[in-house]
């Protein structure tokens, strides 16, 4: 039957950090929605997406939380945080700075959220491949100093982006299960 009064077992908010235009509203389009917008300006005012999903035969909503602009500011706030499980740390591979500025980014996130929480490092747009700027290994690296988890996507062509999510939540599931 089309069951549509499904039973939720557990909500894990997930956040979406990094510097501006690194592609976080489009991995989240990509991941809530299977969608690419070639033309998308800054994110219009959705808070969040959700997407129910099943693991371990839980169901699992995740509410995924993209900023709407302010992280062009450093003006993150504290709400955004505040209650989340996971977080995505996101950079593009194709800029050297949006990678040197993770370590800031992962210092706010670990000043406000959970002690427990899932990150994931993620050198977006890795279908750049040819005017990449940071080396595979230089977030390899980072990502196993910090214990972070570490994937490299394209939200263009849809490469390791639900696999990056399923990550978390399965990891985050772990965690509190
Ligand atoms: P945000 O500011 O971090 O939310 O970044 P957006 O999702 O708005 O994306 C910024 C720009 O990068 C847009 O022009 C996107 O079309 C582009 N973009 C996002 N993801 C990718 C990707 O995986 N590959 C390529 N080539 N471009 C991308
Ligand atoms: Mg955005």
């Amino acid at each position: 039957y089309g069951d549509y009064n499904q039973k939720i077992d557990y909500v894990f908010k997930v956040v979406l950090i990094g510097d501006s235009a690194v592609g976080k509203s489009q991995l989240l389009a990509r991941f809530a929605r299977n969608e690419f917008n070639v033309d998308s300006k800054a994110t219009i005012g959705v808070e969040f997406q959700t997407k129910t999903l099943v693991i371990d035969n839980k169901t699992v909503k995740s509410q995924i939380w993209d900023t709407a602009g302010q992280e062009r500011y450093r003006a993150v706030t504290s709400a955004y945080y505040r209650g989340a499980v996971g977080a995505m740390l996101v950079y593009d591979m194709t800029k050297r700075q949006s990678f040197d500025n993770m370590a800031r980014w992962l210092e706010e996130l670990r000043r406000h959220a959970d002690t427990n929480i899932v990150i994931m490092l993620i050198g977006n747009k890795c279908d750049l491949a040819n005017l990449r700027a940071v080396p595979t290994e230089d977030a390899q690296e980072f990502a196993q100093r910090e214990s972070l988890f570490f994937t490299e996507t394209s939200a263009l062509e849809s490469t390791n982006v639900e696999t990056a999510f399923f990550t978390v939540l399965t990891q985050i599931y772990r965690i509190i299960s």
